[in-house]
């Protein structure tokens, strides 16, 4: 087992909000458990408190033998689960049908935000069904506030079937007659597919939806300088932090099927599969890795090698553009580009908050850097601290290991 400290940001912000259901638990785990951990902005922190147990007549006492009592200086050698509450939606009284788009085999964090808002629409009665095409990767549908499962796998589905899914979506809509449909208003896959289930349904959907409230929800329109209001559609297609991701409850996910089957229709589309592109022809916005240099990028030689080697679009800081070593057309930030990539791999870059205002929308964000108390450290998900030199070195060293023992495996 490694000695890292590991940080785990949901147990921290329960932590600090004293009304999540799970504060007080996690109070205890930490006094009864943990006496050290890491704080949000990476210092090692001591609870002073863990120290001594409340004896039988409500007085602190502290044991200077050594073997203490009433678990309060003890370590366990296992953190204590947390079992988020189950909430159970036995007969419901109507359907909201989620269709994630599941990138990767998994809920990106916008189809997190689109099952808060299926949840939020559920109420206590109603139960959100997920439909999920293909085979998938996901363990956490209970933590992400899924009801009903209905997945629905099968070559026809796999790649780009538009035509094949909204068919079994109508086979969806036949069986369960959910009251709304959500799809996240997203180009990888339920942008389209939502406009089309639309178009098959003969109904008008609410596009980039971004709130919806009572009877009534709020979308972007005009290139996103405008907001539109209008009656809650039966057909939502939403943006990414439409609502708050579930949080605070577990659910059954509870596995349904089809009754009947899903008619195949002629494709009129081919799929001929991905095209490999050159990674620094992407553009910043779409980018879905980014390898990110900033002022502690000393050789920047190696960083291009590196971003090569990793498939990755390279961005930068703005003083690595000022220094001259990165395009402007590459900046990121405020007065750059703001980007959205599932990872943001940001080596020797200090987290200035214009920085980090363009990061703000990125899934997971990995740090390289020297300083362990900078901003960017704070605000990423993974982050190594050292040189950068010597961590883009050994990247390449691993990626081109794993390159090569893959092909090996192949051959
Ligand atoms: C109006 C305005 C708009 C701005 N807009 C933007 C914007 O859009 N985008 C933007 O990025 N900035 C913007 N800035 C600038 C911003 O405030 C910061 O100055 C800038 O982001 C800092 O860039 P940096 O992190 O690369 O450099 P620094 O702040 O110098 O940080 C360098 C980092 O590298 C680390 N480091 C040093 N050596 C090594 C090493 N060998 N190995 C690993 N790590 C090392 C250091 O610990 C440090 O954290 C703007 C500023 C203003 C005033």
């Amino acid at each position: 087992m490694s000695d890292i400290i590991r940080r785990d940001p949901r147990a921290e912000w329960i932590a600090r909000n004293r009304l999540h259901p799970l504060h007080q638990a996690m109070q205890a785990a930490a006094q009864g458990g943990e006496a050290r951990w890491m704080g949000p902005n990476g210092v090692i922190r001591k609870n002073p408190h863990a120290l001594g147990f409340i004896g039988p007549n409500g007085i602190k006492r502290i044991d200077r033998s050594g073997g203490q009592q009433g678990g309060g200086g003890k370590r366990s050698a296992a953190p204590e689960v947390v079992q988020l509450p189950l909430q159970r939606i036995e007969q419901p009284a109507y359907y909201i049908a989620v269709v994630p788009d599941m990138v990767g085999g998994r809920l990106s964090s916008h189809d997190r935000d689109l099952l808060g808002l299926a949840r939020k629409l559920a109420g206590t009665d109603g139960a959100v069904l997920a439909v999920v095409f293909g085979e998938h990767k996901e363990s956490a549908f209970e933590t992400a506030g899924v009801d009903r499962l209905l997945l629905l796998e099968g070559n026809e589905y796999s790649g780009y079937a538009p035509e094949q899914r909204v068919l079994a979506l109508r086979s969806v809509e036949s069986q369960f007659v959910p009251r709304h449909w959500l799809l996240p208003d997203s180009r990888s896959g339920g942008g389209e597919l939502g406009r089309r289930l639309a178009a098959s349904l003969g109904e008008r959907p609410a596009t980039r939806v971004w709130q919806a409230e009572g009877e009534r929800c709020i979308g972007r329109a005009g290139a996103g300088q405008q907001d539109i209001q209008r009656p809650l559609a039966r057909l939502i297609l939403a943006a990414a932090e439409c609502a708050e991701p579930v949080s605070e409850t577990r659910h059954e996910a509870r596995p349904l099927s089809l009754q009947s089957s899903v008619a195949r229709n002629l494709p009129r589309i081919e799929d001929l599969g991905p095209v490999a592109v050159d990674p620094a022809q992407i553009p910043m916005a779409e980018a879905e890795f980014i390898l990110s240099g900033g002022n502690g990028v000393k050789d920047w030689e190696l960083f291009h090698r590196a971003a090569a080697a990793l498939g990755a679009t390279e961005g930068a800081s703005r003083v690595a553009v000022d220094d001259g070593h990165m395009p402007r057309a590459r900046q990121v930030g405020a007065t750059g580009t703001w980007v959205t990539a599932r990872v943001y791999l940001a080596v020797g870059i200090s987290g200035a908050i214009q920085h980090l205002q363009g990061i703000g929308a990125c899934d997971k964000v990995v740090a390289v850097n020297r300083d362990p108390g900078c901003d960017m450290i704070k605000r990423a998900d993974l982050s190594v601290i050292g040189d950068s030199t010597a961590i883009l070195q050994a990247l390449i060293r691993l990626v081109e290991a794993y390159r090569n023992g893959a092909a090996r495996d192949a051959a």
